[in-house]
């Protein structure tokens, strides 16, 4: 495949329908197409930190609409060579060397002159919505987690969050997976975790932490409850327009400015929810936390 630009985006600015040229249609292993434009607002599944699912929608090209039925990272190496996808891919995102490809995947093969046409582009607004509620509950849930578990680290790990509280949400992170209802963060409470200073165990200050979960999630549901009550404002600091762009999640916080580094789409403010809440649950063996966090738009 010859050597394409790294496609630029539009999703990080909550962008949903834009109009750009077809740099190429190429066929995939499985007998579907993935049509390559200069520029999206469409966000691919990333390969790397799979998080966010794909946009889906529709595309259409000289006046023939196709549904945009999955949308991939697609990768072409500095020798150009093959285009490769999502988990084939051998590097991280962002590998300078590399060219960075959103893949709308559709199922019947575009017309032969499509390549050069202008392309519209238009994603299912509804599924990005809900998919960007569920990506901000996941990053308010991960500072409210981080600041109700603060008390039982018995010493600095070396990773703060925003607010300087431990960052457990990165350090014990096994798994953070949204869909259009919630985001569902797994935890591994294991011996790396202990060595680095978290306890689960009893101490005099407080219960061990199978017996502290409710009341755990009420304290984390008190915060998240706070936070979208302060209608806090959300945006993405998009340092260029490519792909693989370092992007910044930032949240407005009363108690100051939070910032997590995110490839996903987010909602503008928190007042677009009328509600945030989690559940969590430690596995019987207590070696794995679970949050669950459904957003409930306003
Ligand atoms: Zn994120």
């Amino acid at each position: 495949m010859t050597l394409l630009p790294t496609t630029h985006v539009s999703f990080p600015a909550g962008e949903v329908t834009g109009e750009s040229a077809v740099l190429a249609v190429h066929p995939l292993a499985d007998g579907r197409y993935a049509v390559v434009t200069e520029a999206t607002p469409f966000h691919p599944l990333d390969h790397t930190w799979p998080d966010q699912p794909a946009d889906l929608g529709e595309l259409a090209v000289g006046g023939v609409a196709y549904p945009v039925v999955d949308c991939l990272t697609g990768a072409v190496g500095p020798e150009g060579g093959e285009l490769l996808v999502g988990s084939d891919i051998p590097v991280r995102r962002g590998d300078e060397e590399w060219s960075w490809l959103v893949l709308h995947v559709v199922e019947a093969q575009p017309q032969a002159d499509a390549v050069g046409l202008r392309a519209e582009l238009r994603v299912d607004a509804e599924r990005r919505a809900l998919l960007s509620a569920s990506h901000s509950g996941c990053h308010l849930l991960a500072l409210a987690l981080n600041a109700a578990l603060a008390p039982r680290w018995r010493k600095d790990p070396g990773r703060a969050d925003a607010f300087g509280n431990p960052d457990f949400d990165s350090l014990a992170m096994a798994s953070s997976v949204m869909d259009t209802e919630a985001s569902t963060d797994t935890y591994r409470l294991g011996k790396s975790l202990r060595k680095k200073g978290f306890t689960a165990e009893a101490t005099e200050e407080y219960p061990a932490l199978a017996e502290a979960v409710p009341a755990l999630t009420e304290a984390v549901n008190a915060q998240l409850a706070a936070w979208v009550a302060a209608d806090a404002a959300v945006r993405i600091e998009v340092p260029g327009p490519e792909l693989t762009a370092r992007r910044r999640w930032h949240c407005e916080l009363p108690a100051g400015s939070a910032e997590i580094f995110c490839g996903g789409t987010h909602l503008h403010h928190l007042g677009e929810l009328a509600e945030l809440r989690t559940e969590l649950t430690l596995s019987e063996d207590g070696s794995e936390l679970v949050a669950v966090t459904r957003p409930k738009r306003a």
